[in-house]
């Protein structure tokens, strides 16, 4: 019984240690991994090639289109900010 016992003891202290790398090794991991690139957005009115993740194009500062805001030429497939009227490309009527 006593022999058990020491044995769940050091299993524990065991854990406890491992845990503790554990969580470092994991919290490393996470700093080093970087998120999914989101793809690449081009400015309607300049054609800039900006980050995914702009809301605003770093050349001319329009306003990009940004996920669930956006739509796509019927024509050209070109995709356009909700506030277009106009397709820049083929200049198609937009909305
Ligand atoms: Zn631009
Ligand atoms: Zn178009």
């Amino acid at each position: 019984m006593v022999d058990e016992l020491f044995e769940v003891f050091e299993d524990l202290f065991e854990r406890r240690g491992k845990k503790k790398k554990d969580k470092k090794a994991q919290g490393n991991e996470a700093a080093v991994a970087a998120p999914p690139p989101a793809p690449p957005i081009h400015c309607i009115s300049c054609g800039a090639r900006n980050e995914g993740a702009a809301k605003f194009c770093l050349e001319c500062g329009e306003l990009l289109p940004s996920p669930g805001e956006e739509f796509r030429c019927v024509k050209c497939e070109t995709t356009l900010p909700l506030k277009a009227k106009f397709c820049p490309r083929c200049g198609a009527r937009a909305g």
